[in-house]
């Protein structure tokens, strides 16, 4: 056999391969698909992987350049990952090089070695005990010599935080002789840990409902007669069943995540939990760890290179029992997978808006498939997409309709607000209302989606209005510090002081976001503390926390906030929760701007009311009779999302149809729209083929948004009945786009199954 020719994976934004020779040295069979390389590429070294091995190349054999290290002795992914990447950059229409790029840690990414570094385990030395008098006066100190001395065993360095323990209090008792460190190899850790740290709750009638369907489904156990190693996944099929778990805020859809990750674990598997944000629920993650003792490893955003990539290998080896993570967390390689769960699947973080435009609820989908698992759905307001698989019986649905710990449901009520005064965006009946629900010692939210002072600075005198300079789009107003800021490009300036087209200095802030709305607030209800959540009053993390403890102490306050109050946190006190603004989503260009305005609305209102406090809900509307307002206040999600679903089919709209859309920007209009235009030509062919003529093509059109940051934006929407036409034709015009002269001089993507239309 000649030498083999190897087409590596590089990083590059081409989609395509490349083909270098094999390294020097190496044996043809020690080379497979999956393995890292590092390769001259330019006038650089790259890291790849092999994806596959052929004998030709187009290549001349004396261009060829060879492999200059093949960094791994075995594939760096298991087999189903690696299928899940390759899935996942055709779906998508994306270079396999760069979807593996994205799936893998930085470190890998680097040639790192793909090996677990030697886990140090924490003991107590003999003797130690709470008591000693060299802990008397450290409370930290003792508390940690408790709970080693509940595990005889030690505990893994890894596992040292969920039991709340910090490295330098660790080393703290080192000093003082009372714990020791000890390396150990991990094949030696595998001496049966219990499984739970607290039991679980008893589960109410629908919980218990809705585990009797999950759990007998969840596969076969993996543990072996003799409880040693865990056998590798057998290749059963079957086991493939996905479950929207639609349940009303506070209805305890988190406890039917966690009793069936301890059933997967029970059965020797590993779970992988999938949520919105980190950052901002922290106490979710929290009760995760609370509740097992099997290593639980997080994937958040403050963990160091080196972190996330012991955490990947815990997870790729089987060390860790669950591992959660965000929207990139999908890609985490399991060895005994049993179970995946998608917490808020509505959530829009979960689509990747730039580079690879991936849907991770949607690869986590199609990844349970491929590994023969069961995967959870879970929302309150679950999108039409879901909704529909249901329909379709592709997902069975399970149902929480009742909060859990008896917490009755916050009263839904519309404000009208015609021709009433507004101060600060708030109507003075809404004022009356909170001052109610303050005088009664209970907390208030204010939503109102849009940071800054005022989104609007105004000529009083001639109607100027402030612009950006870079994008169409009007600067908003923010007071501390006092500036004016696109909140599309991010540019700033300072306040005009003058009208520069008719030299009036009567420039006035028109409109409310959350720091008038706060800063009115404080003035009229002087004897509570106002607290603002938006993005401006958290950059640091710490002011979050803070400002969560105090809303968790219970005293009565006034939380203003922008949706990142709507994510997933526990409010009891909080008995009113006031939206100032619900029209917008009434009115939206986007045709999923009623799906997003009921999802908004409800997951707002889901904070109030928990616990024995009965919350209310009131929405100020300019259009008090709309359908949509009234069937969300008087019927709830499931109403709007029955009558959404009827409007996208009688349009043909998702999830009736699947859409594609390329966008391009270039410095001039012409340029951009050209390139649509030609692009456009090239699809109109192609219809041509067998079964692809009912694609349809709409555009080129101006971006709603034309100019932004400088560039000129404009789109072409693909729009197709089948799923399997629609890629059809992508697989067939990516090509001849990457190779179209003008690709190079405008900045395009292609965005398969978009969320956002602009
Ligand atoms: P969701 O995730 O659906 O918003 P949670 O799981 O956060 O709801 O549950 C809401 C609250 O109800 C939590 O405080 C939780 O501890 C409590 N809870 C959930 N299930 C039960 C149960 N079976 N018995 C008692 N309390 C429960
Ligand atoms: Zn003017
Ligand atoms: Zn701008």
């Amino acid at each position: 056999m000649s030498e083999p020719i190897l087409q590596v994976a590089l990083p590059s934004p081409l989609r395509r391969l490349f083909d270098y020779r094999a390294p020097s040295g190496v044996a043809a069979e020690h080379l497979a698909v999956g393995q890292r390389v590092r390769v001259p590429f330019g006038r650089r070294d790259m890291v790849g992987l092999i994806a596959g091995l052929t004998e030709t190349s187009q290549v001349p054999a004396n261009k060829l350049k060879r492999v200059s290290e093949l960094i791994d002795l075995a594939p760096v992914l298991p087999a189903t990952l690696w299928q899940l990447c390759l899935w996942t950059s055709q779906y998508y229409q994306h270079g396999l090089g760069d979807t593996l790029a994205s799936a893998l840690p930085v470190l890998l990414r680097q040639g790192e070695a793909a090996a677990a570094r030697q886990d140090i385990i924490w003991q107590l030395v003999p003797g130690a005990y709470p008591e000693h008098p060299a802990v008397a006066r450290a409370p930290r100190q003792k508390q940690a010599i408790q709970t080693l001395s509940l595990h005889p065993h030690g505990l893994s360095h890894a596992l040292i935080s969920q039991w709340g323990l910090t490295r330098d209090t660790l080393e703290t008792l080192e000093r003082k002789r009372l714990a020791q460190r000890i390396s150990q190899s991990q094949h030696h850790t595998n001496e049966p840990l219990p499984l739970l740290r607290e039991a679980p709750l008893t589960a109410n009638s629908e919980q218990a409902a809705a585990l009797a369907k999950i759990l007998p489904q969840l596969g076969p156990a993996l543990i072996t007669a003799t409880d040693a190693e865990p056998e590798p996944a057998p290749a059963t099929t079957g086991h493939f069943r996905a479950w929207l778990l639609e349940g009303v805020t506070g209805s305890g859809k988190t406890e039917v995540y966690l009793q069936s990750i301890q059933h997967c674990l029970q059965q020797g598997r590993q779970a992988l939990v999938l949520i919105p944000e980190i950052g901002l629920t922290p106490q979710t993650v929290e009760r995760f760890r609370q509740r097992f003792s099997v290593p639980v490893v997080i994937l958040h955003s403050g963990l160091t290179d080196r972190e996330r990539l012991d955490a990947w290998i815990a997870a790729r080896d089987g060390e860790a029992g669950v591992v959660i993570g965000t929207r990139s967390a999908i890609f985490t390689p399991l060895a005994r997978p049993g179970l995946i769960i998608v917490d808020e699947e509505h959530d829009l973080s979960y689509k990747q808006q730039d580079g690879l435009r991936y849907n991770a609820r949607d690869v986590a989908v199609y990844r349970a498939h491929l590994e023969d698992t069961g995967i959870i759905l879970g929302s309150a307001t679950p999108s039409l997409e879901s909704l529909h698989n249901v329909r379709r019986g592709r997902y069975q649905h399970l149902r929480l309709t009742l909060r859990a710990g008896d917490a009755s449901p916050p009263r839904f009520q519309c404000l009208d607000i015609r021709s009433r005064p507004l101060e600060a965006g708030i109507s003075r009946p809404l004022l009356e209302a909170m001052n109610a629900h303050l005088r009664q010692g209970n907390q208030v939210l204010v939503f109102i989606n849009r940071r800054g002072f005022a989104p609007t600075l105004m000529c009083h005198d001639c109607g100027w209005i402030a612009e950006c300079r870079r994008c169409d789009a009007r600067m908003t107003v923010h007071q501390s510090p006092a500036h004016l800021h696109c909140h599309h490009c991010m540019s700033q300036r300072a306040v005009d002081r003058q009208c520069p087209d008719c030299g009036s200095e009567d420039l006035r802030p028109l409109g409310a976001g959350t720091e008038r709305a706060e800063e009115y607030l404080a003035s009229r209800l002087p004897k509570v503390p106002v607290l603002r959540i938006d993005r401006d009053t958290t950059t640091r993390k710490e002011a979050l926390r803070d400002m969560l403890a105090r809303i968790h102490s219970g005293e009565p306050c006034v939380l203003v906030g922008t949706q990142m109050l709507a994510k997933g946190h526990h409010f009891p006190n909080v008995t009113l929760v006031a939206i100032l603004d619900a029209d917008g989503g009434l009115f939206s260009a986007d045709f999923r701007g009623p799906e997003r305005m009921a999802q908004l609305i409800t997951q707002v209102a889901g904070r109030a009311g928990r616990a024995d406090k009965p919350g209310q809900v009131l929405i100020q509307t300019h259009m008090a009779e709309h359908p949509l307002l009234l069937d969300l206040t008087e019927r709830g999600y499931g109403a709007i999302a029955e009558r959404e679903l009827a409007a996208r089919e009688a349009s043909r709209l998702p999830p009736f149809s699947f859409l594609a859309l390329l966008r391009a920007e270039a410095n001039q209009a012409a340029l951009a729209n050209q390139f649509l235009e030609e692009a456009c030509a090239e699809a109109e062919a192609l219809r041509e083929h067998p079964g692809l003529a009912g694609v349809e093509l709409l555009g080129p059109v101006p971006s709603p948004m034309e100019r932004r940051a400088g560039r000129f934006r404009a789109q072409l929407l693909i729009q197709a009945e089948q799923r399997s036409t629609l890629h059809q034709l992508l697989h067939l015009w990516l090509p001849l786009l990457e190779q179209h002269p003008l690709a190079r001089r405008v900045r395009w993507s292609l965005d398969v199954d978009p969320l956002d239309m602009f």
